[in-house]
């Protein structure tokens, strides 16, 4: 089997195993620039449910940039504080909602635009594109996307910085993969590529994948 067919069918099987695994929580603010942003700050260092929850709890007092200035700080953080790195998220959720407002309301379209944001990274850059316009030119690389890559041969073992991981897997997948590509990671590396002991005599890919870099597996 040539390279290409190799992640067509990694592909495919996955698409179909994702049936069965739950979605990730962003997708909830697919098509809301502003949740998305706010939301995807929130998530660095943070487990997914609780971004959901801190989330929520804060659109629940204000879900638009306008609103959210007129929060205290005390309301913003007692929303947010079961996020990683809760107290300066505080100053990046006030400061994302200030140029917000100050930009009409709208949230930037562009990856250059969005890092100079306090708190917005490249990762929350293109995870805010993805979630809230749909842009896919890039690839959102978190953990999951990185680990796996890796694992699968996809991605250069050595390679650390999340937009040249993003680099190498665009030079792979084919332009169709690339919007599903974070989802379907995210979800398989919490159900089966896990971190420490991937399941791979259950996996779906076990056939296909080289398991580089993988010293134990778990046998359940
Ligand atoms: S075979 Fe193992 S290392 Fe490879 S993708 Fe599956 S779980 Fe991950």
């Amino acid at each position: 089997m040539d390279e290409q067919a190799r992640v067509r069918e990694i592909y495919q099987r996955l698409q179909r195993e994702s049936a069965n695994w739950e979605p990730t929580s962003l997708s909830y603010f697919k098509g809301e620039p502003f949740k998305a942003l706010i939301a995807a700050m929130l998530s660095a260092q943070t487990r997914e449910e609780q971004t959901t929850a801190a989330a929520n709890r804060l659109f629940a007092l204000a879900d638009n940039p306008f609103d959210m200035l007129k929060l205290i700080d005390e309301q913003i953080y007692e929303a947010i504080q079961n996020v990683q790195y809760a107290e300066p998220k505080v100053g990046y959720v006030r400061d994302i909602a200030e140029r917000v407002a100050a930009n009409g309301g709208k949230v930037p379209e562009t990856v250059e635009e969005l890092v100079e944001y306090r708190g917005v990274g490249w990762k929350v850059a293109v995870l805010t594109l993805a979630v809230g316009y749909g842009r896919t030119e890039d690839i959102t690389v978190d953990v999951h996307v990185a680990r796996i890559g890796k694992r699968l041969g996809l991605v250069n073992p050595a390679t650390k910085q999340p937009p040249k991981v993003n680099e190498e897997l665009k030079r792979i997948l084919p332009r169709d993969m690339w919007p599903h590509w974070n989802a379907l990671m995210v979800q398989f590396g919490r159900n089966v590529c896990l971190p420490t002991y991937p399941r791979c005599p259950k996996c779906p890919l076990n056939d296909l994948c080289p398991k580089i870099g993988v010293d134990r597996v778990s046998t359940r």
